[in-house]
């Protein structure tokens, strides 16, 4: 037997989820990735596969999770993630932050693991502080359409937190901001491969209102790094991962047509319903507890997602 950690990923087989199962990897743990792939897709983890130390198995957390041998870490990535697709899978959604929740932690007790839990900006709504704290509890509406995303993840929290008080499991919760990056998918609906597909393809950009509404948008590797920190800290309560580089929409769809070299134009087309107006993390407890910031800057990280879109519009 080897004395490598062993870490489970659900929703390893995602976008957040591949890439954290690469870095687990590249730090000699022993990977499980857990997916039953609804948003996900084999072609993230098709490089892993094969490799020693990755194993993949296909199930729905929902259902009772068993995993043979021990376990160090368990992180709960599955869960849709995008507007469109928790509004297409709103009853999947919501069964999988409470239930898959549940069966993880479950998992995480059995074991003796450490758990992550991946949390989201959006348990802070349509927020009334701004810049948003960790101790800012929120502006969620639980009947709105997107009610079956954000109220979700803020159960699992709720239950990662009662695991952690009750049994005394080893948890830990990570609200991430905005991330992008490759392996995003082109028809995700969210405004960034949005905008970078109509981009390259000279197609008009389609903001939502008058593109007054903010976003900051964070490169998956500083997320991945954030994540590896907070694992490896002792730290309990939720931390904000993100990048406070603000911007607003109008102005994200111009820097995208200025660095695709498109000619599209901008079109503006109704606001969606609950849609955030502004968006930006406090990452003082990052900084302080994990020693974290962001490292890359927008424009670079920009460059390396639209060098991978161009690549899937080709393929
Ligand atoms: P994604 O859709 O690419 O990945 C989610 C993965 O979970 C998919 O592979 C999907 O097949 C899997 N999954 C869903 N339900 C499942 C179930 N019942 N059983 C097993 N697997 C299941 O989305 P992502 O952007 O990689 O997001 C991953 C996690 O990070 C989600 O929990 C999401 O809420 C959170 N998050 C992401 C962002 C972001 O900007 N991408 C922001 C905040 C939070």
């Amino acid at each position: 037997m080897s004395n490598a950690p062993r870490t489970l990923i659900t929703g390893g087989a995602g976008f957040l989820g591949s890439h954290l199962c690469e870095r687990f990897l590249a730090q000699g743990h022993e990977v499980i990735c857990m997916d039953n792939l609804i948003t996900g897709s084999p072609d993230n983890i098709a490089p892993l596969m094969g490799r020693s130390g990755f194993h993949f198995i296909k199930h729905d957390v929902t259902n009772f999770i068993y995993v043979e041998g021990s376990l160090d870490y368990v992180l709960h990535f599955a869960s849709p993630a995008s507007p469109i697709d928790y509004l297409k899978l709103p009853i999947q959604t919501l069964k999988v932050g409470a239930l898959g929740t549940h069966k993880a932690l479950g998992l995480a007790k059995d074991k003796g693991a450490r758990f992550l839990l991946a949390s989201t900006s959006e348990v802070y709504g349509d927020p009334l502080v701004h810049p948003q704290p960790e101790d800012y509890w929120g502006n969620v509406n639980p009947v709105g359409m997107r009610g079956v995303y954000d109220e979700a993840k803020r159960f699992a929290e709720a239950i990662t937190m009662a695991y952690h008080r009750y049994h005394d499991v080893d948890t830990c919760i990570v609200r991430i901001f905005n991330t992008y990056g490759e392996r995003m998918r082109v028809d995700d609906g969210r405004a960034l491969p949005t905008f970078m597909c109509q981009a390259l393809r000279g197609e008009p950009l389609s903001v939502f209102g008058d593109g007054s509404q903010t976003r900051s948008f964070q490169y998956v590797s500083d997320l991945v790094e954030g994540i590896y920190r907070l694992l490896m800290s002792d730290l309990v309560e939720p931390v904000n991962i993100g990048n406070p580089d603000e911007i607003t929409i109008k102005e994200f769809a111009e820097e995208v047509i200025r660095l695709t070299g498109s000619r599209s134009e901008i079109v503006y087309k109704p606001l969606p319903k609950d849609d955030p107006q502004v968006r930006q993390p406090d990452i003082t407890k990052a900084r302080a507890k994990l020693d974290w910031e962001p490292r890359v800057e927008r424009e670079e990280g920009l460059r390396k997602t639209l060098a991978y879109f161009e690549e899937r519009l080709r393929s």
